[in-house]
């Protein structure tokens, strides 16, 4: 399959796709107050994500993947045509071969590539790290007594802090991504500035663990036609969320934390969710019972290694 082909097909997918699916993407995050619940229930429902209460700078403005074809078409793409052939997706260290069962589609969703594979899966994320051993042996031990796999979207200054942690999260078994170098909203900074936020967090977890990402969530979930640009370049699926816990609104004092956080995930839960969380105490200690309800609703984990690196 060459470029040149993946390109036609990609050009003939998005003329006859729904424009309203351009604009979904959930531009909210941290700096976002609570609405930003709804700005995700808002792309889920594929209307326009306004978000007025999110600060001037990560606002969402037209993140349009039309837009940016390239940022589409990632050079590690080894397939478009549903085959099996893609390149062996690397993240946690551990080499192993993972059948291609899923994609993702232009909300940030997991959908399966045939008929017959399971569709009631949601995506685990856990954003900001690495930042505590403690925490994040935490939310292993749960994840292990899930069955579930993850990716940590980890920021490289914390990685420079702490390699050690870093090595922890592949050695637990997680599929490291990457989230920027200092957090900052990318989408209308220079290519420049980019490429080095995102590159230099390539370069230092392939130091400390062999492997670089092969998955880019930007910070804010703002990241613009830059940000997909380079993690295009860079060959790694973007991604924002399509179900956010809103776990980074919840303070330590705040009661009820657990209720609160399951109560968000489940308010969005669809198939192929893909859910925002943070290495967080509260979200550590949410995680068993949240593992345990969205099980009882008959939803299982999808491993992040069986999504391929295309969105489509
Ligand atoms: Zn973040």
């Amino acid at each position: 399959m060459g470029k040149q082909t993946a390109a036609l097909l990609l050009a003939a997918f998005l003329l006859t796709s729904c424009s309203s699916a351009e604009n979904t993407a959930p531009d909210g995050g941290k700096a976002a107050a609570p609405s930003s619940n709804a700005s995700a229930s808002a792309a889920l429902a594929g209307t326009s994500t306004a978000s007025p209460s999110i600060q001037p700078s990560a606002a969402a403005s037209s993140q349009s993947p039309a837009a940016s074809p390239g940022a589409s078409v990632s050079p590690a793409e080894g397939s478009v045509d549903g085959g099996a052939k893609q390149k062996e997706q690397a993240g946690s260290g551990t080499e192993v071969k993972v059948p291609l069962l899923y994609h993702m589609n232009k909300n940030y969703d997991i959908k399966p590539n045939e008929e017959s594979t399971n569709k009631k899966v949601v995506l685990l994320t856990f954003d900001d790290g690495p930042k505590e051993a403690k925490l994040i042996n935490s939310i292993f031990d749960t994840l292990d007594k899930h069955k579930a796999k993850a990716i940590f979207f980890v920021n490289g200054y914390r990685i420079k802090e702490h390699p050690e942690l870093l090595k922890l999260i592949q050695e637990r078994g997680g599929i490291i991504g990457n989230h920027s170098w200092d957090h900052i909203v990318l989408k209308d900074k220079p290519y420049t500035a980019v490429k080095k936020q995102i590159e230099d967090v390539q370069r230092i977890v392939k130091e400390v663990t062999g492997v670089a990402p092969v998955f880019f969530r930007p910070p804010h979930g703002a990241g613009g036609d830059v940000g997909r640009k380079v993690a295009a370049e860079n060959g790694m699926l973007y991604m924002t969320w399509s179900n956010g816990s809103l776990d980074w609104t919840m303070k330590e004092k705040d009661t009820g934390k657990t209720e609160k956080l399951i109560k968000n995930v489940t308010d969005q839960l669809h198939p192929g969710s893909n859910i925002l969380m943070h290495e967080l105490p509260w979200t550590a200690e949410a995680l068993d019972k949240l593992l345990t309800t969205l099980a009882s609703k008959g939803y299982g984990f999808a491993d992040p290694r069986s999504i391929e690196l295309k969105m489509r």
